[in-house]
């Protein structure tokens, strides 16, 4: 339950008073990969403008996490196959196994939809994960991961890393079905749900656009983009 103020009983919200570590203590932690691509970061500043109207806001996801699908799957793994060319056969490389995407509904969908224009035979396992407002906690409402399955790596996305609930969450029920490799990639990430992460699930990489100053009081990134679901969506 949320907390109380001193003075009146006022519910306090839900990261008032909470400590947050600095940028400068998360800058450099292991398996955190936080994009230097100048056309993403270009990117960046028409998605944060809070006057991009919602269909450039989707098409902006799309193309920065086509860029960061292209950094996250830059270590996969390949198996040889032959390949018969007009001229000879030859050898080829295949992705060895399969690629799955975990969208956390709603606001990964764009993200998800941009892994699959990149790798279009990828898996796409949904998951709906809402944010208790008032606690911050992440409730699952919708599940659709298979229980049969062949992943080389599976990448939870979704595109804002705040207090890390859902993005733990995600990890955690993902790391039931046994697959080799997860990964993390959203678009902006606070200090506070970074180091969250990390400490939980040091086992995994996450690979950001940008990495915020802090959380404010309501658990929104600042300077951030506002909510990320509202603005893909056009549901204000
Ligand atoms: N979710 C959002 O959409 N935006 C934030 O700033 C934090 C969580």
């Amino acid at each position: 339950m949320f907390g109380t103020n001193a003075q009146g009983g006022q519910p306090a919200l839900p990261m008032q008073g909470v400590a947050q570590p600095g940028r400068d203590e998360v800058l450099h932690l292991p398996r955190v990969h936080i994009s230097k691509h100048p056309v993403l970061t270009h990117k960046m500043t028409k998605l944060r403008d809070k006057s991009t109207p919602s269909p450039e806001f989707y098409r902006l996801v799309k193309e920065i996490g086509a860029l960061l699908a292209y950094e996250a799957t830059a270590s996969l793994a390949l198996e040889a196959c032959t390949v018969e060319t007009p001229l000879e056969v030859t050898t080829g490389y295949q992705l060895a196994g399969g690629i799955g995407v975990t969208p956390i509904l709603r606001a990964g969908l764009g993200l998800a939809e941009a892994f699959r224009e990149v790798i279009p035979d990828v898996q796409i396992w949904h998951l709906g994960l809402r944010r208790d407002e008032q606690t911050l906690q992440a409730l699952e409402y919708y599940n659709r991961l298979p229980h049969q399955v062949n992943l080389q790596v599976c990448y939870a996305v979704d595109p804002m890393l705040a207090t890390g609930g859902s993005a733990i969450d995600a990890i955690n029920i993902l790391k039931r079905r046994n697959i080799p490799r997860l990964s993390y990639v959203g678009i902006i990430a606070a200090p506070y749900g970074l180091l969250k992460l990390t400490q939980t699930h040091p086992d995994i990489d996450i690979y950001i656009a940008a990495l915020d100053d802090s959380l404010n009081d309501y658990g929104y990134i600042v300077p951030g983009l506002g909510d990320a679901g509202d603005r893909q969506f056009g549901t204000f």
